[in-house]
């Protein structure tokens, strides 16, 4: 296993893992907020080109969404039951998912420059070193390719609508998912993805109305964001 893990949070993923795809469960938000990510994800990457890596795959929103597009997946987790609720799910849903239980580092080791899109959404925020992923990312990424991060904003507001709001108000996320000062600022996540030699293309914020259940893209990057960027 990879030294940047934190096992109390694989743990506490894997106890939750059965539920994953309940759309009313613990993951709702992951379900709400998963159509805008995968539209921002295809306004900017080819799907159909080439591989698609998903790290922090978890249960495989992300990954079966784009594997239903026609995109070649491979999801990676450190988490197992999270992994083994994916592989099940995928079969149910006939779609044809590699799930590997690997942190991005040790992938990166084993296939670097393999994938054509890398995307890495609301793991960053889990992990001691979010730069190490962020490398490892970069190096899963073949010259030419793209690479896509989402977290939180290190911000006030981001404090009050995602750990008070979400986890004490709302119920919408068990409450200790996730650690404020484990968030981090767009401006630090593009420093570590320019260190990583990758180009930041966009950043756009994520803004999700817990009434409604939508969620938009919003130039605001204050709490929920995305960043794309490519490997030259
Ligand atoms: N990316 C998915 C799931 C996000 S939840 C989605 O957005 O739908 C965060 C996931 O990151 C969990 O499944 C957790 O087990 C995983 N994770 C945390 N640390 C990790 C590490 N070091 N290596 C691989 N996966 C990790």
């Amino acid at each position: 296993m990879s030294d940047n893990v934190d096992s109390a949070e694989i743990d506490k993923f894997d106890a939750l893992a059965h539920r994953w795809w309940d759309p009313e469960g613990d993951f709702r938000a992951l379900h709400d907020i998963n159509p805008a990510r995968l539209q921002f994800i295809r306004e900017h990457a080819d799907l159909g080109t080439g591989e698609v890596v998903d790290v922090g795959c978890g249960g495989g929103i992300l990954s079966e969404s784009m594997a239903r597009t026609g995109a070649v997946v491979t999801g990676i987790d450190l988490a197992t039951s999270p992994l083994t609720v994916a592989r099940l799910h995928a079969l149910e849903s006939g779609v044809e998912i590699t799930y590997q239980e690997s942190s991005p580092e040790q992938l990166a080791a084993e296939r670097p420059g393999a994938f054509h899109t890398v995307t890495c959404l609301e793991m960053i925020e889990h992990v001691p070193d979010y730069s190490s992923v962020v490398r490892a990312c970069a190096d899963l990424c073949v010259p030419g390719g793209h690479v896509f991060f989402s977290t939180i904003n290190r911000h006030p507001k981001a404090y009050a609508l995602a750990v008070l709001g979400a986890e004490y108000v709302l119920n919408l996320l068990p409450r200790g998912t996730h650690n404020y000062s484990k968030f981090i600022r767009p401006s630090e996540l593009a420093h570590a993805v320019r260190h990583a030699g990758l180009g930041v293309r966009r950043m756009a914020g994520m803004f999700y109305n817990p009434i409604t259940r939508q969620c938009t893209l919003t130039r605001n990057l204050d709490v929920n964001y995305l960043l794309h960027a490519t490997k030259s």
